[in-house]
């Protein structure tokens, strides 16, 4: 069996809006990769779909996709939220983890997703996204993300307001999934010059992760 190599990219503003209705996106989505592209209707839930052939599913409401086909290039869009790639022997998946995603599941059904397609040990990779020191947070609404993946989302911005940290979040729901290979980009979209933000910036551009296997 000939195993497809796992790619990813993390875009950035110079690669353009890549939000799904933006004027032009399929030609942006082209000049990072030239592959057929599922993106989603994202809704901050746990729904994931798998694409069995290259573009499929696109457009469809759910926060997070697989597939195990060479060629298919899969995406999800964020401006704070966190883009989470999944890696493995011949599967690829990617999350958007915002703090209503992470309650609701979204990481650990992405990584169920993937073992169903294919067996093998995995590895995450998590994008640009708002870090603890920019994001100040409801402590109502940080009881609840604690409740769901631990006090390690608990922390303060740069004046000592409570802050979530979303990727310790993410983090450790990977490793309660059993994925404890994590890399991280370590990029604040709120302090980035090269990332969007919608809390910093109150726009509606995204930057993309997609993922694909080497066709
Ligand atoms: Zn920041």
């Amino acid at each position: 069996m000939t195993l497809s190599l796992p790619r990813y990219r993390f875009t950035g503003c110079g690669d353009g809006d890549l939000s799904p209705d933006s004027v032009d996106v399929d030609r942006r989505r082209a000049a990072v990769v030239a592959l057929p592209w599922t993106w989603l209707r994202q809704v901050h839930g746990d729904a994931v779909v798998v694409v069995d052939r290259p573009g499929a599913k696109t457009g469809v409401r759910a926060d997070g996709v697989v597939t195990g086909v060479p060629g298919a290039a899969i995406a999800v869009q964020a401006a704070d939220c966190a883009p989470v790639a999944v890696l493995g022997e011949s599967v690829v998946a990617v999350a958007h983890a915002g703090w209503r995603g992470l309650v609701a599941g979204i990481v650990p059904a992405v990584v169920s997703a993937a073992r169903r397609v294919a067996p093998g040990p995995l590895r995450a990779v998590v994008g640009p996204c708002i870090r603890p020191r920019c994001y100040p947070f409801a402590p109502a609404d940080l009881d609840v993300v604690a409740g769901a993946v631990g006090d390690v989302v608990r922390s303060e911005t740069g004046s000592g307001e409570p802050a979530l940290d979303l990727v310790a979040g993410v983090r450790a729901a990977l490793s309660d999934a059993g994925v404890d290979d994590c890399d991280d980009v370590a990029i604040c979209t709120a302090c980035s010059p090269s990332h969007w933000s919608h809390r910093a910036d109150g726009g509606h551009q995204r930057q993309s992760l997609v993922a694909w296997l080497e066709p």
